[in-house]
């Protein structure tokens, strides 16, 4: 298995799987874990060819990526692995992606956000704070102290193909092209950030304006995706742009296959993150050749992140999540084959 102190590679696409560990509640009603992780950068489902003794009918399933992350990594050790590499990528004027893939209850916003305590959740602990803690660090290095670099920060939700605000109210943004086909989300806040402290509030302040008021079994949260940014810009010059990297939660995967159910809002829900999910994979997979089909326009998410599919300067990271239990088996085979075929 990967260790935490392994060297890290970089590539333009990385692509990587965590597993997260049976939750008190699997324990209890004694759900099997079908999912090992071998070596390094492997997963293996074993699935059951019939709901029977598990030992006499696997049929495994082997699938191999940039990393594999068993149960007991930490979210720091994933981070170092992912996001991490991309920080520097920014300060090169790079414009970085970092998506969480996977089921509703497979990790994404634990990952992302930071570790859950019951209902609150410590920012300290997800990718986003932590890629902002290294920005900082990496802003006052004397490598790119010269650059004069302001950070800022955005955050918002796109919930059935429109845009909400979670450092405003979730006040609906609207998504405008200019001349020049580039796309403005008008009146997203960018907050001017000046230490890791500005940072952990907004963060804070939009963990919770995703998460308030919905019970977690069928909340809104599972069915938006959520994009957290970090803005580098010259100081002189704060309308142009140095670098961004984008940290999104994704929608659950599974809510993609609710095109058939018998509630309109559901059904178009799930046809919209259907929609952008695959939006999503054609547009990575594009990254990594030249003069491929951008099929930014497919979707709402795409097309906020299209200056972040385009050319040489792109970088991309997905980290896909899996529930370990037997119950989630199917879930975790699509999860597993999306994430193969993104690469
Ligand atoms: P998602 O955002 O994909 O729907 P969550 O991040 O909300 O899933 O995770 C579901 C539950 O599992 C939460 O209670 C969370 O704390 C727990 N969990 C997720 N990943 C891990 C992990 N790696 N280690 C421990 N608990 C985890
Ligand atoms: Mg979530």
């Amino acid at each position: 298995p990967l260790k935490a102190n392994d060297p890290v590679e970089t590539h333009q696409i990385t692509v990587c799987v965590r597993k997260r560990p049976l939750s008190k509640k699997e324990l209890t009603r004694k759900e099997v874990d079908v999912i090992t992780v071998p070596t390094k950068d492997q997963m293996v489902v074993h699935e059951p060819k019939q709901k029977v003794d598990l030992t006499k009918y696997l049929e495994n399933q082997h699938f191999r990526f940039d990393y594999a992350f068993d149960d007991t990594g930490s979210n720091e050790m994933v981070y170092r692995f992912t996001a991490q590499p991309l920080v520097q990528f920014v300060f090169e004027g790079g414009m970085a992606t970092c998506f969480a893939y996977g089921q509703t209850g497979s990790g994404k916003t634990h990952t992302m956000g930071g570790d859950f305590h019951g209902r609150t959740q410590d920012c300290k602990k997800g990718i986003y704070a932590m890629a902002a803690s290294d920005v900082f660090k990496l802003l006052h290095s004397p490598k790119y102290k010269s650059l004069n670099l302001r950070i800022s920060a955005s955050f918002f939700e796109i919930y059935s193909g429109k845009l909400f605000d979670l450092l405003a109210n979730k006040a609906k943004l609207r998504v405008l092209e200019d001349g020049k086909q580039e796309i403005i989300v008008v009146g997203l806040t960018e907050r001017v950030v000046q230490n890791v402290e500005d940072v952990l509030k907004l963060i804070q302040h939009g963990n919770n304006a995703r998460t308030s008021g919905q019970t977690s079994a069928n909340s809104n949260s599972s069915r938006s995706h959520a994009v957290f940014q970090i803005v580098l810009r010259p100081a002189d010059h704060p309308n142009k742009l140095h670098g961004k990297f984008s940290l999104i939660d994704l929608a659950g995967n599974e809510r993609g296959a609710d095109t058939s159910s018998a509630n309109r809002q559901t059904r178009m829900e799930g046809a919209e993150i259907n929609k952008s999910l695959l939006a999503l994979k054609e547009c990575i997979r594009a990254l990594g050749k030249k003069g491929a089909h951008l099929p930014f326009r497919a979707s709402k998410l795409t097309l906020v992140l299209r200056d972040s599919f385009i050319g040489e300067r792109s970088r991309t990271c997905m980290i896909a999540m899996l529930s370990p239990g037997l119950s989630s088996c199917e879930h975790s085979l699509n999860t597993l084959r999306y994430a193969d075929r993104v690469k």
